[in-house]
């Protein structure tokens, strides 16, 4: 009776599911799909592909990886063909390649748009996934591939009497697509990562007033965009090779290997010179290119620090901004430091203030504006900065159940718990791109998600000539990389700054030290030796 209900209970059936069709959900559908000749379905919340590049449409959202790496590898002829414009391209630039990789791979045919899955349970009398979206529908999967993106549910603040407000307030991951009129305007933006460091500039230059609310200052490194002219497109396109061996060979995804030496055993006048140099190519070139134990070792870390200072004060104007918009409760680099083009020079605007919320914290949204503690401000737009629930956000907004009913919120009340960031022991058969646990956010993010895409595929294409049904990670496994994970972050700085790598931007959030920081390289290492060992970690049925 029960065979038969499963045979007509009326759901389809696919082998597997994608949730989400940003960088990671695009190429899991191809290399699944074409590569391995499954059935598989994907969806996907916006009405459109692209993920983080079909949200993200604020002023001036870009890219910080540079676009020649910032892409996938697998296809050389697309290397080859696509055209990248600047060093760092604009959100449409990267949303029209995304979406010209939709067409070129016949990928639409098989992504549902507009379609949020709520949640899904595991059937373990069937042994795959029974998957439901917002419209109602349900669906059977064997594999459910989870690509919702790491930074993907948006943060909103919860201030009191934001639905008050008489003017409009926005997200930034979540933009009108008409995009925001900010001329004439009284402009309030909160927040100063990478994502309001990028547009206050540009919004500066629209509005008629502009007043930013930084809680933390942070660290910034100049962009230094520029155009791509047609030879230095050939020169990268005829050293595609090189440069994905250096890739491959990095700690972090992108071409540049860290310097061995430390910032402590050079003199004085070597290290800001190299310094100099990596200020002068901008972007991540500073971060990679200087010394090896920046993140390590503290006295290292405040060379680093103590040079970017040195340049807040040598551009802004006014001494007592200039202060403070100097990061002095976190080591340089600890949280993801953004780049910039003229962010420390809009505050020498007259038409741009800078409020200190960390001292005068916001207490309320008035239908006027902003309240602070000591002062109101007058406001007709607010933008919130605000960031994302990072890592674990878009996964747990989902009901994910798992063996006998287990929900993974319960699971991972105490923050989330992975093998290699690919699997949750008591969920079979689901994996986690870029989940938790894995480099993610701390690669080059095209390189990590194209990595564990490959290592999914593979994985599924050895069960299939193995004859295995199910793979599940081991609970002791599991328990045993948790604990490496928060091992290594131990030996770097990083948990010395209340960042979103450890949900310390979301109240409540557990704090746990979420990606991996041992590096691609000791990753890889782990990767390749479970696999070599028959999926070792794993428990396969
Ligand atoms: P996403 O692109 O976030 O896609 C996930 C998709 O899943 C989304 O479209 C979402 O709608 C969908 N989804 C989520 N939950 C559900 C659900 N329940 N049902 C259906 N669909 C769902 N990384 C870098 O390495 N370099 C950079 O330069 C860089 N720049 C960035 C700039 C910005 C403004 C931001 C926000 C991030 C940036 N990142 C960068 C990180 C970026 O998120 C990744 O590079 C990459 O785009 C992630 O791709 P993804 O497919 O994993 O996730
Ligand atoms: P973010 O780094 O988390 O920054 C959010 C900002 O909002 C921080 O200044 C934070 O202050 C502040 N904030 C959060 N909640 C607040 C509250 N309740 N009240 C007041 N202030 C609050 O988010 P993001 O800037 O969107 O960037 C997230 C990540 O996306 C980046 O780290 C990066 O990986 C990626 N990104 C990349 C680019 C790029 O250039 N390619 C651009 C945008 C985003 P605190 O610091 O005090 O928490």
């Amino acid at each position: 009776m029960e065979a038969r209900q499963r045979q007509n209970d009326g759901m389809d059936r696919f082998d597997a599911v994608v949730i989400g069709a940003g960088f990671a959900g695009l190429y899991a559908l191809h290399r699944l799909r074409d590569g391995l000749g499954l059935r598989v379905r994907v969806y996907e919340a916006g009405d459109g592909v692209g993920g983080t590049w079909f949200w993200n449409l604020y002023p001036d959202a870009r890219c910080d990886s540079e676009s020649h790496y910032y892409c996938y590898s697998f296809s050389k002829e697309l290397e080859q063909e696509w055209e990248w414009s600047s060093r760092y391209p604009a959100q449409p630039e990267i949303l029209r390649y995304l979406e010209h990789v939709a067409d070129r791979f016949d990928l639409r045919r098989d992504i549902q748009l507009d379609t949020r899955v709520d949640g899904a349970r595991f059937d373990d009398g069937a042994g795959g996934w029974i998957v439901q979206t917002d419209s109602g529908e349900r669906v059977r999967a064997r594999f459910l591939v989870t690509a919702v993106g790491c930074l993907s549910a948006t943060n909103v603040p919860d201030i009191p009497g934001r639905d008050r407000f008489a003017g409009r307030w926005y997200h930034t991951a979540a933009w009108p697509k008409e995009g925001v009129d900010f001329a004439g305007r009284r402009v309030g933006l909160v927040g100063t990562g990478s994502t309001g460091i990028q547009a206050t500039p540009v919004i500066a230059a629209e509005a008629a007033h502009l007043t930013v609310f930084q809680r933390t200052a942070n660290f910034t490194i100049p962009a230094r965009n520029r155009p791509l002219g047609p030879d230095e497109q050939a020169e990268i396109k005829a050293r595609y090779d090189e440069i994905r061996d250096l890739q491959a060979r990095s700690e972090g995804g992108f071409p540049y290997l860290l310097e061995p030496r430390s910032a402590l055993e050079v003199s004085d006048e070597e290290r800001e010179a190299t310094f100099e140099r990596g200020w002068e190519k901008g972007g991540f070139a500073f971060f990679w290119a200087g010394f090896s134990d920046i993140l390590r070792d503290g006295r290292a870390n405040a060379t680093a620090a103590d040079f970017v200072r040195k340049k807040i004060r040598e551009v802004v104007h006014d001494p007592e901004v200039a202060e403070l918009l100097t990061p002095r409760d976190h080591p340089f680099g600890t949280k993801r430091p953004p780049i910039d083009t003229d962010y420390w020079a809009t505050f020498n605007r007259d038409d741009v203030d800078l409020v200190d919320i960390r001292r005068f914290p916001i207490v309320e949204i008035t239908p006027e504006g902003i309240r602070t503690e000591n002062a109101h401000y007058d406001l007709d737009v607010i933008v919130f900065a605000t960031g994302f629930d990072a890592m674990t956000g878009s996964l747990l907004r989902m009901d994910i159940r798992g063996e006998g009913g287990q929900r993974l919120a319960d699971k991972w009340a105490g923050g989330p718990t992975t093998y290699l960031g690919l699997q949750v022991a008591g969920f079979p058969n689901l994996f986690t791109v870029t989940g938790p646990g894995s480099p993610s956010v701390l690669l080059n993010m095209p390189t990590g998600i194209e990595q564990h895409v490959d290592w999914i595929a593979d994985c599924i294409a050895y069960m299939r000539t193995h004859g295995y049904e199910r793979i599940a990670a081991d609970e002791e496994a599991e328990a045993r990389w948790v604990a490496h994970v928060n091992e290594v972050a131990r030996f770097t700085l990083y948990r010395k700054a209340r960042s979103w790598y450890v949900g310390a931007n979301i109240p409540g959030k557990p704090e746990v030290f979420m990606p991996y920081v041992g590096g691609q390289t000791m990753y890889k290492h782990h990767l390749a030796a479970s696999v070599e060992g028959g999926y070792a970690g794993f428990r396969l049925r």
